[in-house]
């Protein structure tokens, strides 16, 4: 996912934030920020594209301040763009927050910060995070650190976050679940960040802040971890013995191992909020707005390349099977050139990661011209193909760099399962038995996916053993 850099100390935090984002361009992003205090302002500047166009526009802007949080963004809500980059500020321009994960019940925060007169500027689920500390902070008469605290425990998700408030300079409070978060212990000073590649340079002496804890980082002073539920830790000091180049890559020796050993984590990310296991339900919201579609569906189209058309096939199966409706994959490139039979009570189902394959793109505009609904499966926020669908999932597997497709692909499958889960529900054409045990398992999958990357001495050994093998049958169910 996206980078968190934090400093405070005695040195001028903004070139140590703008190299911390520059070292934590390899995990991908699509917009970045910064936040400083300096002489009683709280000064936010952001920018779409690079860091490098960050300093571009903060080039004739007060950059000044020994304390200060940057952020590179991988949007989740809201498309990339310089209003929905990090940081946000809270309505008072009091408080301002960087935010790595995601909100899941940030719609029902949201409605009830609106009538409590709050209103937003993005339309992130970050922003809704801080005008709710903000909220707590007022209601209650409390410290940051105690409305971080208050705040976090109405919420359900995922985050890494930094808050930096106004009027005390000298304080940043961070804290984290689900999302990576390192603080730095320097001399008189404390470095964040998502993981340990922007504070190497500056100290190997290093926290990894735990799930649910809280940190409160004061100049001059000892840092404070408690938790959300109010349990205060000692802090377990760690050195660091990983090079720069390990780092980036988690301590993998290459970034494809590094996302197959992600995936417990992005399948987890891929079901967060929809797959409800105490609920024993699942909800996509882009099939709920659009059920009638799906349900006078004459047929399904999925058109995609490469990995996702495989995810394809697997979509045909389980779509076919739980909801009855004809399903036919086909390869973009094909589908875009030839002259394709499409009804208007077609569906199309477009897969891709980036949102960006030129084929599927195409694809997508023919399946329209000829009046079907588009559905796109991808991965990147407010790419081509999400902005000329009707409706859609994103994977929210974070950024895929590997070449070779890994977490992105059985996200994709994930998602199509969901899918077919909810027109199968929908029609009657699923049993409910049969719903409710699917959506058990769906909901172990990660852990399983665990127990599988456990295995991954064997399977390095199986894949010695086969190197020279000419041809290879899988079987499977
Ligand atoms: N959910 C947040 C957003 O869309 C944070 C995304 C991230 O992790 O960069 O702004």
């Amino acid at each position: 996912m996206c980078g968190i850099v934090g400093y405070i100390g005695h040195r001028e935090a903004y070139p140590i934030l703008i190299k911390g984002l520059q070292r934590l361009e390899y995990r991908g992003y699509d917009s970045a920020g910064i936040a400083l205090i300096s002489n009683g302002n709280l000064n936010v500047y952001k920018a779409k594209g690079k860091v490098s166009d960050l300093v571009h526009f903060a080039q004739q802007k007060d950059i000044a301040g020994t304390v200060g949080i940057a952020h590179t963004r991988w949007a989740t809500h809201g498309e990339p763009n310089t209003v929905n980059a990090h940081p946000h500020y809270s309505q008072s321009e009091e408080l301002a927050i960087i935010h790595n994960g995601i909100i899941e019940n940030y719609a029902v925060l949201k409605q009830g910060l609106i009538a409590n007169g709050y209103a937003f500027q993005s339309e992130t689920d970050t922003e809704v995070l801080i005008q709710l500390i903000e909220f707590v902070k007022k209601a209650n008469h409390v410290d940051l650190t105690t409305a971080v605290q208050l705040a976090l425990n109405q919420v359900v998700g995922a985050y890494a976050i930094a808050v930096l408030e106004k009027s005390q300079p000298d304080t940043i409070v961070a804290a984290r679940k689900g999302s990576p978060l390192v603080v730095g212990l320097g001399e008189d000073e404390f470095f964040i960040a998502s993981d340990a590649t922007p504070i190497i340079e500056y100290t190997n002496q290093v926290i990894y802040v735990g799930e649910e804890e809280i940190v409160t980082l004061h100049r001059g002073k000892d840092i404070q971890i408690k938790t959300i539920s109010n349990v205060v830790k000692t802090p377990e000091i760690k050195k660091l013995e990983l090079t720069l180049n390990q780092l980036e890559k988690g301590g993998y020796p290459h970034f494809m191992i590094k996302e197959i050993f992600q995936q417990p984590q992005t399948l987890a990310d891929s079901m967060r909020g929809r797959v409800n296991i105490e609920e024993n339900n699942v909800v996509l919201s882009g099939f709920i707005d659009n059920k009638e579609k799906f349900l006078n569906a004459g047929r399904i189209i999925i058109t995609a390349c490469g990995t996702s058309w495989h995810a394809g096939l697997i979509g045909m199966y389980v779509i076919e099977e739980f909801a009855r409706i004809p399903v036919e994959v086909e390869y973009s490139s094909e589908f875009r050139y030839r002259k394709p039979v499409i009804f208007p009570n077609d569906i199309v189902i477009a897969i891709s990661q980036s949102g960006e394959t030129a084929d599927t793109l195409a694809a997508v505009e023919l399946a329209k011209s000829h009046g079907a609904f588009i559905f796109g499966i991808c991965n990147v926020v407010g790419s081509s193909i999400p902005r000329n669908s009707d409706s859609g999932a994103y994977t929210h597997v974070g950024p895929e760099i590997g070449v070779a497709s890994t977490k992105a692909f059985t996200a994709q499958v994930t998602v199509l399962t969901m899918l077919a889960l909810m027109i199968g529900r929908e029609k009657g054409t699923l049993p409910e038995e049969k719903y409710l045990s699917i959506v058990k398992e769906l909901g172990r999958i990660p852990d399983k996916m665990k127990i599988l990357l456990s295995q991954n001495e064997r399977i390095a050994q199986f894949a010695k053993t086969f190197t020279y093998a000419q041809n290879f049958i899988y079987l499977g169910r």
